[in-house]
């Protein structure tokens, strides 16, 4: 196998007999040709193409990242775990509210970062009330305590501690995974005030409390920060 540079596209020869042009989903351009023939004549094919390339591309582009929502009715939002409709309706004002069922959202403008906000904001007010319950059974359970307890969006971990200052950051995304992750993540933190790193003892001390908590540490994997 032999890779060349044509008109800026790279190409590879293989035992083929047509010359072969696909585009992946990350508008990466793949072409193969037959082993002998002559570069002129793949130019030519690759310029017969250059329309139909750019115009693929172009609409991989406008199409919607995987991951991000459109805030469009039907989609669904995470939320402890569990995944939950979404309706969104035109009124005289910008909020959300979650019914058990479904999440009904009511917008002013159709406007994308609003929407966006909107949600982030219920899922903080969510977070607010939550993760500091959940901290405070897991510090009375230990015996420890905290100067600080931060919630934020982070974007490759779960939770941080600062041992020293005794400060405690949880990342927003908990809110959106089953509770028995969040009780992981925040024993997890309170757990680091005593052991800095995860040592055999960090983990003795982790399963005194949480005897189940490699399946939770297993499922929280399971989810991806994005
Ligand atoms: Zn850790």
């Amino acid at each position: 196998m032999k890779k060349e540079i044509i008109l800026g596209y790279e190409v590879e020869r293989k035992k083929i007999k047509n010359i072969n042009l696909r585009i992946y989903p990350d508008r990466r351009i793949y072409i193969s040709a037959p082993l002998n023939l002559h570069t002129d004549y793949i130019e030519n094919f690759i310029r017969s193409k250059k329309g139909w390339i750019d115009e693929v591309q172009k609409r991989l582009d406008n199409l919607p990242k995987s991951t991000e929502l459109q805030y469009v009715t039907g989609e669904k939002l995470s939320y402890l775990g569990r995944l939950y409709e979404l309706e969104v309706n035109n009124g005289n004002e910008n909020r959300i509210y979650f019914n058990n069922e479904k999440f009904i959202m009511i917008i002013k403008e159709d406007i994308h970062e609003l929407k966006k906000k909107i949600v982030e904001k219920w899922y903080f007010e969510k977070a607010k009330v939550l993760f500091p319950k959940i901290m405070d059974k897991y510090l009375n359970l230990l015996g420890e305590r905290t100067e600080h307890l931060s919630i934020k969006k982070m974007k490759t971990r779960w939770g941080s501690c600062n041992h020293r200052k005794k400060y405690i950051n949880l990342n927003l995304e908990l809110v959106k995974k089953p509770i028995p992750c969040i009780e992981y993540v925040v024993l997890h933190e309170i757990a680091h005030l005593r052991h800095p790193n995860h040592s055999r003892d960090f983990y003795h001390h982790i399963e005194k409390y949480m005897p189940d908590y490699r399946q939770r540490e297993k499922l929280l994997k399971e989810y991806r920060i994005y």
